[in-house]
């Protein structure tokens, strides 16, 4: 109900002039909208993750509206830089995507070069190195492409009730006890693999197929560097999509991304980006030792030069969100009557 009065509001004053009048105003001008993306699906992943996937068309009208509305599209590096010098142009947007799956390569990027957009790719390392479908997600995927069924029991892989997939939270239990399972036994990647491989055998699933496609499996290192060529921004997202919260550990997150980064486009990266939105105060002093020059959360709003640079806020785009609701962001009257700005803090890519 909340939500129905909210967007009956934004569509009331979009059509009285107030987008427009705020989008045009020296309080949006001094701040950045910082858009945050994670998935662009191959197939029906939208479906299934409508909060981190969005179909290709929709991103598309996403980046119509961009130019519609006339908003400055900028480089990362160069938007920061000019709220500082409090010199950014008119409705000014950075567009950043997380975590750098192949499908940004294969559906998000020729989009985004059509209309000559620039784009940061926030890139977690540890699978383009090793190349496989994340765990966690590929398990949670085929589950949920079963369903209506309930299955019988998979002892071999731990599970020795009968599967129940016909719900969300039974689904998501089966996906825990095969990660707890992984986490207890210290299993490596081609382990995990060889499991989510059995699954696959128990549901039915041809998991050579699903593998060929790339579905839910990072860039590889020819992918990375082929799109830092053609001028993509590789940022930082931690080698294994983790913050630990001790010094050292956090540290070596930052240097292994940075110099697999380094080796595939040439580029020292310098801007860093939470994964799964967590962060912590220490981090910032950390952030700091380590070069790094920003930090982006998942927490709504409009950057403005006032924001710790540690801190800044992004515009977490998804499928659930009516253009109405974007098209408020790029003006400002968005950010003015966000209610939540924490973030849930449930973009989970959890790591190896
Ligand atoms: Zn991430």
């Amino acid at each position: 109900m909340l939500r129905q009065a909210k967007i009956a509001a934004l569509g009331l004053l979009r059509s009285v002039g107030c987008f427009e009048l705020v989008a045009n105003s020296q309080w949006r001008r001094q701040r950045l909208l910082i858009l945050c993306y994670h998935g662009t699906s191959l197939s029906d992943e939208h479906q299934w993750r409508p909060r981190l996937y969005m179909s290709p068309q929709q991103l598309d009208q996403r980046l119509e509206s961009i130019e519609r509305l006339r908003c400055s599209v900028l480089p990362l590096d160069d938007a920061l830089q000019r709220l500082k010098a409090r010199a950014l142009p008119p409705r000014s947007v950075a567009i950043t995507f997380d975590d750098g799956t192949y499908d940004f390569y294969k559906q998000a990027y020729p989009l985004l070069r059509k209309r000559g957009f620039p784009v940061t790719v926030y890139q977690t390392t540890y699978y383009s190195d090793y190349q496989a479908p994340v765990f966690n997600l590929i398990c949670s995927y085929m589950l949920w492409k079963k369903r209506n069924d309930r299955l019988a029991p998979v002892p071999e892989l731990g599970l020795n009730e009968p599967l129940d997939l016909r719900t969300e939270a039974s689904r998501h239990r089966i996906v825990r006890a095969l990660i707890e399972r992984s986490e207890r036994d210290k299993l490596t990647g081609a382990d995990k693999n060889n499991i989510a491989e059995q699954l696959a055998g128990a549901l039915g699933i041809d998991y050579a197929t699903l593998s060929a496609s790339r579905i839910l499996q990072l860039m590889n290192a020819q992918e990375v560097a082929e799109i830092a060529r053609n001028g993509v921004d590789v940022q930082l997202h931690t080698h294994r999509h983790r913050t630990p919260e001790e010094e050292a550990s956090f540290r070596r997150e930052i240097t292994d991304n940075r110099s697999r980064i380094q080796a595939l486009t040439g580029k020292s990266a310098s801007h860093f980006c939470y994964p799964s939105g967590i962060y912590r105060e220490q981090f910032f002093g950390w952030l700091k030792s380590e070069h790094v020059n920003s930090a982006t959360t998942c927490d709504a709003g409009l950057a403005s030069h006032k924001n710790n640079p540690y801190l800044l806020p992004r515009f977490v785009d998804t499928s659930g969100r009516t253009q109405l609701e974007y098209e408020s962001w790029l003006s400002g009257v968005g950010s003015m009557l966000a209610v939540r700005r924490v973030a849930p803090q449930q973009y989970v890519l959890p790591e190896d």
